[in-house]
């Protein structure tokens, strides 16, 4: 069992102040492998006072300075990037090989994309060439709390403490207690980084605990949260007290539409794409949405797909998907495949219980039902599994409807050979993303969504910008050696 009752706090990992453990389970063995802390109040405000004494040296160093910090950090996550890898696979159960090309790969790709962003990026900005004399200036905001959920563990940390290290601000990180062990081995990164005393600090613990004293913390300014549409509902009404600014990357119940001219691949790309992951994606394509004349085709389609699809345990290497990530999201993703059923969707693919062949494990069953109608609970609830909701419609207008019928917006997706078509109906989709005839978003595009998905936009220059408060100042000298 691995003991990883530390915190990193200051520079240095310490004891908790309680011992309050938790311990780690392997998904596809339902062992525990390792043993965490749970930090209290007192452990976060030691975090947060940390990273408040930080503050004024981290954010009046030089932009440059920073920069070379991370492209440091980022040299050493790439070169750690197998370790990290076994640690994701192991913890949150995404299988080896897609642990090491997606997992950590996301990872070192937004980095990348931060650090190239900033190389243009300006904290003092003219205002317009009818007030020479004014300046936008872009102050870091101050600490910030991080916190992260288990599904794309450095995809989402990566994401969050890149932007805010690049943009002079220090932070306390909570990362989810169900897949804290990645974001540890970011710490030990961080340090070998030499990213200052203070300025990074980690603090494993839950919701109700640390998750909840960050979002109250008169210290913090600003919470940058991705998990549920539940936990971020709840972290807004405990910061509102402090008025903190909260960036929310919520939920998804994404729309792929497919008209009859689509590309002859792209019911099965968007099959697979639900799936990848095991279906534990924000933005992953659950309700794919047919049109009539194709719809039959489709469904077969997509079933083969479901069908030949591997599942198998995390430390084995191929291009099979894992278990889920615990008991808990195995029991939900059970019950809504049974509310399928029993609401009298028509089961293609899969269905209840585990696949044939692992007894152990939170493996499920890649389920494809055909005939959703929007109104079923599969269609409007995050299922966070392997499930596929497949809906025919009839015309382009039909087809936006019930893509925008839903709480959720942050990605859909549309498939059509008919450029003027594309365009259109990406104007009228009600969502932070829409990727259309397989073509993903490219570096620098922000990630994020509306309604209940969130307000955040993240990656890229407005990642960057998150972090920063624009100040307007008249009265600029046009001598002065502070550069631009
Ligand atoms: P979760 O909301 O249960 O937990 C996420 C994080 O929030 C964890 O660190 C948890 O400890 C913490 N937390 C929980 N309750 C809290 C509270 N009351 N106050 C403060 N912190 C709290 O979510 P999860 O199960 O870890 O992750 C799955 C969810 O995350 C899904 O709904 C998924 O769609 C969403 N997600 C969104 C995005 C996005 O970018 N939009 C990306 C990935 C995952």
């Amino acid at each position: 069992m691995l003991d990883k009752r530390k915190f990193y706090i200051d520079g240095r990992w310490t004891d908790p102040v309680e011992a309050k453990n938790l311990e780690v389970i392997n998904p596809s063995t339902e062992e525990a492998f390792a043993i965490i802390s749970l930090g209290t109040d007192k452990d976060t405000d030691l975090a947060v006072d940390a990273a408040k004494r930080a503050f004024d040296g981290w954010s009046n160093t030089a932009p440059g300075e920073r920069r070379a910090k991370v492209e440091r950090l980022l040299e050493i996550y790439k070169r750690r990037a197998e370790e990290m890898a076994r640690t994701i696979s192991q913890e949150m159960g995404a299988p080896i090989d897609m642990a090491l090309r997606s997992q950590v790969g996301a990872g070192a790709w937004h980095m990348t994309n931060f650090i190239t962003a900033f190389r243009d990026f300006k904290f003092v900005r003219p205002l317009g060439d009818h007030a020479p004399d004014n300046r936008i200036v872009m102050d870091p905001i101050g600490v910030v709390g991080l916190i992260t959920p288990w599904n794309w563990p450095m995809n989402q940390v990566t994401l969050k403490v890149t932007p805010a290290l690049l943009a002079g601000c220090t932070l306390v990180l909570k990362p989810s207690e169900v897949a804290p062990l990645s974001s540890m081995l970011f710490a030990e990164l961080a340090d070998e980084a030499g990213i200052p005393a203070g300025v990074f600090n980690l603090v494993n613990g839950d919701g109700p605990g640390v998750g909840t004293r960050l979002s109250a913390h008169p210290d913090i300014e600003m919470i940058s949260f991705t998990g549920s549409t539940r936990a971020g509902k709840a972290i807004s009404k405990v910061a509102a007290e402090t008025l903190k600014r909260v960036a929310l990357e919520l939920g998804g119940k994404g729309a792929n539409i497919i008209f009859e001219d689509a590309d002859g691949d792209a019911v099965r790309r968007g099959a697979a794409h639900c799936f990848n992951n095991t279906g534990q994606s924000c933005n992953a394509p659950t309700r794919m949405l047919v049109q009539r004349s194709i719809y039959d085709d489709a469904v077969e389609t997509a079933k083969s797909v479901a069908e030949a699809l591997a599942i198998d345990v995390a430390d084995k290497h191929g291009a099979h998907i894992g278990p889920l990530v615990s008991d808990t999201q195995y029991s939900r993703v059970q019950d809504l495949i049974g509310k399928g059923i029993e609401e009298g969707a028509r089961l293609v693919a899969g269905g209840p219980g585990r696949p044939s062949g692992l007894n152990r494990g939170y493996f499920v069953r890649p389920t494809i039902f055909a005939d959703v109608d929007n109104n079923m609970t599969i269609a409007r609830e995050e299922v966070f599994g392997p499930v596929l909701s497949i809906i025919p419609f009839d015309t382009e207008e039909e087809a936006i409807t019930i893509a925008n019928d839903t709480p959720y917006g942050l990605s859909n997706y549309v498939q059509t050979q008919d450029g003027e078509r594309r365009n259109r109906v990406a104007r009228k989709l009600k969502s932070g993303m829409v990727e259309m005839n397989g073509v993903s978003r490219a570096a620098g595009a922000p990630f994020g969504g509306v309604k209940a998905s969130g307000r955040a936009r993240e990656g890229g220059v407005w990642g960057i910008e998150e972090f920063l408060e624009p100040k307007a100042v008249s009265g600029w000298s046009q001598e002065s050696a502070i550069s631009e």
